[in-house]
Parts: C-alpha cells; sequence; structure tokens
C-alpha cells in the first residue's frame, strides 16, 4: 500500500471467489429471511399471503418468490412496523426527510452501526483515503444518514475526521487550507458551491491541498464530475446508499471510475424492469432492489429503491470482484412528462453541465398553464464567460435552446439569471419545481 495510491479495506470480502460470495449471500439471505419472519409481523403476514416460506429459499434465485418492499409499506408501518430488533438493541435512530410524504425511521444496532462504518471505510479506501489523512466531513449531520455515515467509515479507517457539517462555507475553506485537509465527503451540489465560492475568493484550486472526494446523496453526471475535479483539482468518486438500506456506503467507485462496486456481503442487489417486475437481462437499465443481507435493526427484504441503473459483473481493472452499478440516471418516479415526452432532469443536467459558459447551478420547473405542459430551465452564465453584451447573452440562450432540444426533443424555454441568484444548496438540491396539479 502506497502513500498516495488506493488500496483494499477487507481483500477477504471484496476480492471473494463469486462463487464463494454466492455461498455465503445464500447462507445469509436464509438467515434474514427466517429473522424477519420470526419478528416483523408485517413480513410473516405479506410472506403467507404469498404463500411463501423462508424454507422455499433454496438458492439465490429463489429470492424471487419473496415479495417486495415498497416505500408505501414503509409508511403504511410509521414509525417501528419494520423494526426487527428490540427497542433495548437500537443505539440510533435515522430518517428520511419526509419531504414526499411520511418519514421512514430507521433504527440501528450496535452491530448495524458496525456494519454501516465498514462499508463506508471501504468505499472511501477505494477513493485513496488512508489513516494518516484527515477527511473534512461536509455532509450534513442529524437524522440525515450522510454525515455520520461518513463519519464512522472515516473513522474507522483511523483518518482525522472533521465533522464540519454543511454550511459556514468561509471556515471550511480555510480549514481546508489551513488542516491542511486530505479529503472531502459532500454532496456533488455543496462541492461545486465550495468550488465556485474559493473561486470567487480568487484562491487558486492549487493552493487547497485536497487529493479526492467521495460525494454522494443526490444524482449526479459525468459533466459535473468534470467541474468537480477540474475546479477542486481533486479526482471525484461517486457513493451510493439509502437511508432504508443502511445510509451512505452501500456502493462506491474505485480509482477506475467506472462504477460503484456494491458491498454485496451486507446488500444483495436485483434489477429489475419497473412495470413488469420482472428481471432484466443483463446489461439493461432497470429499477435497483436491495435486500441487506446483515442488518438486524431494520433488515429490507426485495427494498424497491425506484433508483435507475445498470448492473455490470465483468472483473473490475482494481481486483475488487463485486459487482458494480452504474450512475443513477433517474427514478422511476421524477421522470417529467413533458408534451407526452419523457425527460429526466439528468438529461437536462447532462447538456447544461457540458457548456464551459455556464455556472454549475441551474433549475428546471415544469408547467401546465392550461393544456400544454411547459418547461422552463434556468441558467446562470460562468463569470469568466460574461461579457454583459445582451447579444452574447441572447446568442447563449438560443445555443442552450438548440442543445436542449437535440437531446431531449422538445422545445424547452431557457432564461438566462444574474450570476449567483439561482440558488445553491449545502446538502441535497432542488433542482426541479413541478407547479403541475395532478389532483
Ligand atoms: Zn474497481
Amino acid at each position: 500500500m502506497t502513500e498516495k495510491g488506493t488500496y483494499i479495506f477487507n481483500k477477504k470480502r471484496e476480492c471473494m471467489d463469486r462463487k464463494e460470495l454466492e455461498k455465503l449471500q445464500l447462507r445469509r439471505l436464509k438467515n434474514v429471511v427466517n429473522y424477519v419472519y420470526d419478528t416483523v409481523p408485517y413480513y410473516q403476514q405479506q410472506f403467507d399471503q404469498y404463500g411463501v416460506s423462508p424454507d422455499d429459499i433454496k438458492s439465490l434465485e429463489d429470492i424471487r418468490l419473496l415479495p417486495f418492499t415498497t416505500k408505501d409499506d414503509l409508511r403504511k408501518t410509521y414509525p417501528w412496523g419494520m423494526q426487527a430488533a428490540h427497542k433495548d438493541d437500537i443505539v440510533e435512530v435515522h430518517s428520511t426527510s419526509g419531504t414526499t410524504g411520511i418519514p421512514t425511521v430507521v433504527g440501528y444496532t450496535q452491530k448495524d452501526i458496525e456494519i454501516w462504518g465498514e462499508v463506508v471505510a471501504r468505499g472511501l479506501a477505494m477513493a485513496g483515503v488512508h489513516k494518516h489523512d484527515t477527511v473534512q466531513n461536509s455532509y450534513g449531520y442529524g437524522l440525515f444518514t450522510g454525515g455520520m455515515g461518513a463519519h464512522y467509515g472515516g473513522q474507522k479507517i483511523g483518518a482525522v475526521v472533521v465533522p464540519t457539517s454543511s454550511g459556514n462555507t468561509n471556515r471550511q475553506l480555510s480549514f481546508m487550507k489551513d488542516f491542511p485537509t486530505d479529503f472531502l465527503t459532500c454532496t456533488p451540489s455543496y462541492g461545486l458551491y465550495l468550488a465556485e465560492s474559493l473561486q470567487k475568493q480568487g484562491i487558486d484550486a492549487s493552493e487547497i491541498p485536497l487529493r479526492a472526494g467521495v460525494f454522494g446523496a443526490e444524482m449526479w453526471t459525468e459533466e459535473i464530475r468534470h467541474k468537480l475535479e477540474n475546479k477542486l483539482g481533486i479526482s471525484a468518486h461517486n457513493i451510493y446508499g439509502l437511508t432504508e438500506a443502511i445510509g451512505p456506503g452501500v456502493a462506491t467507485e474505485c480509482m477506475e471510475q467506472t462504477g460503484m462496486h456494491i458491498q454485496e456481503d451486507h446488500f444483495y442487489p436485483e434489477l429489475i424492469d419497473p412495470n413488469t417486475l420482472e428481471p432484466v437481462d443483463p446489461g439493461e437499465k432497470g429499477e435497483l432492489v436491495i435486500t441487506t443481507l446483515t442488518k438486524t435493526g431494520m433488515p429490507l427484504i426485495r427494498f424497491r429503491t425506484k433508483d435507475l441503473t445498470t448492473l455490470t459483473y465483468e472483473k473490475c481493472a482494481c481486483g475488487r470482484t463485486t459487482v458494480r452499478m452504474g450512475r443513477i440516471f433517474g427514478r422511476s418516479d421524477d421522470m417529467l412528462k413533458v408534451k407526452g415526452v419523457i425527460v429526466f432532469p439528468s438529461q437536462v443536467e447532462e447538456v447544461l453541465m457540458k457548456m464551459e459558459e455556464l455556472a454549475p447551478a441551474y433549475m428546471i420547473e415544469v408547467s401546465r398553464p392550461d393544456i400544454l405542459d411547459i418547461i422552463e430551465v434556468q441558467v446562470e452564465p460562468d463569470p469568466s464567460f460574461l461579457t454583459g453584451t445582451l447579444r452574447d447573452i441572447e446568442e447563449l440562450r438560443s445555443v442552450i435552446v438548440k442543445k436542449l432540444k437535440e437531446a431531449l426533443g422538445i422545445t424547452v424555454k431557457v432564461t438566462i439569471a444574474e450570476p449567483f441568484t439561482i440558488p445553491r444548496s449545502e446538502g441535497k438540491a432542488t433542482r426541479v419545481i413541478d407547479h403541475r396539479d395532478f389532483s
């Protein structure tokens, strides 16, 4: 293991022979299915209704006999109906934001916290975090899992974790320079905001000793990766997770940056067609379904994440044998249907973030003033490209309209806003506002 290079945190688990891994997964699957049947009345009732018993699980494929668990099931059983462990064994609680309805609360046992630290540690090591490094953790701390997840992972490695949380950007920048900070963990939108703030203060990225960052908790594109890497002078790695499953750390990207390795000894992934609910063909896009194999607080059986991605079982050049998931390119429930055409916000982002003339901030608004949907995109010019002449702005606007039309197949209204007027986010960014009334 070299001082600045990458290394494998848990070689025994991350580089397992696939046959051995599958044996381990099957053993753990049988355990967790028996465990939830015995401890969670909701699961027992569901399994009985489907006519499936824990004894029916004889191979990994048999997982398909089990019913899916959805966000709706978690809402119906709010707050503690899905917990398997006794309250005495719960040591920490996290919760989803609940912006789209009743939040999901998740209780963690001490063992769950240890697993969480382990999987995030594996992910941070993939991006090159060593025990002598300093990790600035700018994820929000609190009920949101980003803060504590990265915190436990960094500590598990033995690195110095600086729990700055998000916000107070000037102090964040001074710490980075003064401590100095080797690694950054935060949402990609906050990473961009930090980069913009550096630029605004006239600080060159080379004065900031950061080597790499791990970014997650929201959808982002390759174009955002390039901006983060160029503006902060780092390598930017993707991390995936969800509160329901454990938090960040379900999967992380290694130095190859060709997809995120899923920690398969703890999380069993499936990819399904969200309409037919059947498995998709290898290499096809589908909705990720996760079964937690080792959690004891609130285990999940076949949880439909709604996140759309791909899976590749090809061996990675880094030596790890675990399956890799691609970037989340959309959610099965965040597709916008505009004028009958399906639009994913990530398609808009991809076009905008490729343009050097634009700042890394945008907003999509969808409305239906009478019978037709209108999609409006607000962008900001990058201050270094701003000439200020109306003609240049009009030209920029028409170039964006043309590029979006090519990518989406529909004409989009584009508005150019004044620099630094589109709200930046210190946590998860809200970039789509849907004004349509579907009631
Ligand atoms: Zn790899």
